[in-house]
């Protein structure tokens, strides 16, 4: 059974992916926990530490197999299968995920994006877009877990909650505001102006202060 770890560690794992697949075009066939923590900007303890939560050992200098360990990160992250998603929300933040191609090469199809507006449906785009009547069977049909909603602020409850009872279980949340996770579904909130503002505060303490 795959251990529990927490977001932090996950997001850390994710770099170590990254940098494992720079060094794979490289053609490096070995990899110190020492380059993944530069990679990663943590350190070579933390590198091992993640990786031993995992069951991932290394040789006893540290060394690993970049093809074995990208293998196994893919692995713990999903990544060796397609996840499909759909997108709520077509706006500005909704069409420019509808229509990024860097998603196929990380194993994620959009299925199909939804909105409330018909000018915005268009039922023979790659993918469509289409009436949020529409959502329960194209759900059910492809079996699909995964939601991303960038609906305004006061739509995001009431959308949260239809997509729930459709049979979404993850959520990626672009709307301002926190939306709680019921029991068995897993809720991640991005809010840009949150993290522009703890750019902002960063930037200004480490020149000394506003
Ligand atoms: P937008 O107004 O361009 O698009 C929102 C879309 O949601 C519209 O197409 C609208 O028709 C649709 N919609 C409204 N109610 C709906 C409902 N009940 N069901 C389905 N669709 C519905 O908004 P945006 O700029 O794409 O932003 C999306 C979310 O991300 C917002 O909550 C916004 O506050 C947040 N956000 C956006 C930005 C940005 O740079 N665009 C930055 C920070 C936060």
């Amino acid at each position: 059974m795959q251990a529990m770890a927490n977001r932090s560690c996950i997001i850390r794992l994710s770099r170590y992916k990254n940098a494992l697949n720079r060094l794979r075009t490289l053609n490096f066939v070995r990899v110190f926990s020492d380059n993944l923590a530069d990679a990663a900007g943590v350190t070579a303890a933390q590198v091992r530490k993640d990786f031993s939560l995992f069951g991932i050992t290394g040789n006893r200098r540290g060394g690993y197999r970049v093809d074995e360990l990208a293998e196994q990160l893919n692995k713990i992250l999903g990544k060796d299968q397609l996840h499909e998603f759909i997108v709520i929300g077509v706006g500005n933040i909704g069409r420019a995920l509808l229509h990024y191609p860097g998603f196929e090469r990380s194993g994620i199809n959009i299925a199909a994006g939804f909105d409330i507006d018909p000018a915005k449906f268009n039922r023979d785009s790659k993918p469509p877009v289409l009436p949020l009547d529409q959502l329960a069977g194209v759900i059910k049909s492809r079996d699909i877990k995964l939601a991303i909603l960038a609906v305004p602020d006061y739509a995001a409850q009431q959308v949260l909650e239809l997509v729930l009872s459709a049979g979404i279980r993850g959520v990626l949340n672009f709307a301002p505001i926190c939306l709680k996770a019921p029991a068995g579904c897993v809720i991640n909130n991005i809010n840009l102006e949150t993290e522009l503002e703890n750019l902002i505060y960063f930037v200004n303490a480490a020149n000394g202060g506003n």
